[in-house]
């Protein structure tokens, strides 16, 4: 029998990777992960991390506004945005200690480096050092999508990375894409006092999310001042001394130059799966991603694949629940074979914030499924009135017949909080009258959980 260095070789210490290589150690396999740049990978670096910190910042700004109410007079004069970009700096370097931290405690040996596939249970780092494991995984993540003429030079056309580095604000900003990324970065920007138009070509904003919580977000985002283009195509890019200046279609065809110091550009990610080795190996690729079949094996039984470079949804928990059922599988511990879409949440950390999972009702429609939806608003809350946040909904769609929940949505504050008590009752297979007869704490936002349930079942109090 074939001996190895480890039992699992893992390329990319992402939260994909890293969250597989502790898995597999409490497992009991030696492993190792190769990582090129920082430990955290997208998400810790140049994601969800950094972007929370200065999304957090922004909320605290915008707070202090507040209280003019109480006839406190702030004075906002000595503001400086690079104070804040280096709390989102600081948060970053926390979370990659952070897992340097975990891989020591965990006895993962990270291998500092670029990893490509030599073998089907070979990777060679740097083009000199050959590690060998009985299993490879590949978590190498994705990286920011350019359009045709908009290519990213990170000082007037921004990808994410280059807005998470700018060390000072634009005047204005022209956002391309109005999913999660770029509605974040619009509410900084926003809140900021930066000029914000965002771009969108689907015919309204958030596509993937349910119109009536969408509707919320953009509401409150108008009042603040960020203006929507909704149906835009955004044709060709001119740079210029002042910035850039942006052609677009608009939905009746007609054509607009739009003019903004900055543009960014939030259209996608791209996988990172080039000059890996994988076409020599036989790991197949569909339109760049890695195909991963059950327990995310790719064709190469010895090797897997999890997380941005696969064709799920691009998330960072998505990325460390595939990593975890791919080293179960691996340690023949493995009990689920691929996460459930319809247990997957989805969350924009705006203010308002909004989550959701499953179906939305647009969808539910599209399937020709017999279902029905029941909202209930932050206004009948008394929690979200005390604390003046009464600019939000809770969502249930359900199966018309047997009320299984279909999809949950929530939009407000703590919305990305709030959801997982309805994705516990869906993933446990409860029914809404197990939240409704649940006793929450009064008050308490989740109160609006329970009586959506509640309103599912036809007696909801606060309404
Ligand atoms: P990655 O995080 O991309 O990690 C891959 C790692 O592999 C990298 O560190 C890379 O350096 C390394 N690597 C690549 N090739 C090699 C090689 N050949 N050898 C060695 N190392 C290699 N998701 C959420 O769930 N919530 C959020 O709030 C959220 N916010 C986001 C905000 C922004 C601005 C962005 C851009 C993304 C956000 N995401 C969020 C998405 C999230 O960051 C990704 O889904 C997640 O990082 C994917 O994890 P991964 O492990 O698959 O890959």
């Amino acid at each position: 029998m074939a001996t190895y260095q480890y039992d699992l070789v893992v390329i990319g210490g992402g939260p994909g990777g890293y969250v597989a290589a502790v898995r597999a150690s409490q497992l009991g396999l030696k492993t190792a992960v190769i990582e090129k740049e920082k430990l955290g990978g997208v998400c810790g670096n140049w994601g969800c991390i950094p972007s929370k910190a200065l999304i957090n910042q922004a909320e605290k700004y915008e707070s202090i506004h507040s209280l003019e109410a109480l006839g406190i007079k702030v004075d906002t004069s000595g503001f400086d945005y690079r104070k804040v970009w280096e709390k989102s700096r600081g948060a970053a370097d926390r979370s990659g200690k952070g897992v340097g931290f975990l891989m020591k405690k965990n006895k993962v040996e990270v291998i500092t480096g670029t990893g490509v596939i030599t073998g089907k249970n070979e990777v060679t780092v740097d083009g000199g050092k050959i590690i060998t494991g009985k299993n490879l995984l590949i978590a190498t993540g994705s990286r920011p999508r350019s359009l045709p003429g908009f290519e990213f030079d990170e000082k007037q056309v921004l990808s994410s990375t280059g807005v998470l580095s700018l060390e000072s604000l634009p005047k204005s900003i022209l956002i391309l894409g109005s999913g999660a990324i770029g509605m974040e970065f619009a509410f900084v920007m926003a809140t900021f006092g930066v000029a914000v138009t965002v771009v969108e070509m689907l015919p309204r904003i958030l596509p993937v999310e349910d119109h009536e919580t969408a509707a919320v977000v953009e509401k409150s985002f108008k009042a603040k001042g960020v203006k929507f283009l909704v149906g835009t195509k955004a044709l060709s890019l001119k740079k210029t001394a002042e910035g850039i200046e942006c052609t677009l279609e608009k939905a009746d065809k007609t054509q607009e130059i739009l003019k903004a110091e900055k543009i960014l550009v939030a259209v996608g990610r791209v996988p990172n799966t080039e000059n890996l080795g994988l076409e020599k190996v036989g790991v197949k690729l569909d339109r760049g991603f890695v195909v991963a079949k059950d327990y995310y094996q790719t064709d190469v039984p010895s090797i897997y694949a999890i997380g941005d470079v696969t064709p799920s949804p691009l998330l960072a928990h998505v990325a460390s629940k595939e990593g975890e059922i791919a080293v179960e599988h691996m340690a023949g511990k493995g009990h689920e074979k691929r996460l459930d879409p319809m247990v997957i949440p989805g969350a924009t950390y705006c203010e308002p914030q909004i989550a959701s999972f499953g179906l939305t009702e647009e969808k539910a429609k599209e399937k020709g499924l017999s279902y029905k939806a029941y909202t209930f608003p932050y206004t009948g809350n008394g929690k979200a009135n005390a604390i003046e946040r009464q600019e939000g909904l809770v969502k249930v769609i359900y199966d018309a017949k047997t009320k299984e929940i279909l999809g949950g949505h929530t939009v407000g504050a703590q919305a990305t909080e709030l959801i997982h008590e309805l994705l516990l009752a869906k993933k446990a297979e409860l029914l809404p009258q197990d939240i409704a007869t649940m006793v929450h704490a009064h008050p308490t936002l989740s109160e609006s959980i329970m009586e959506a349930a509640r309103g599912v079942e036809g007696w909801a109090i606060h309404i």
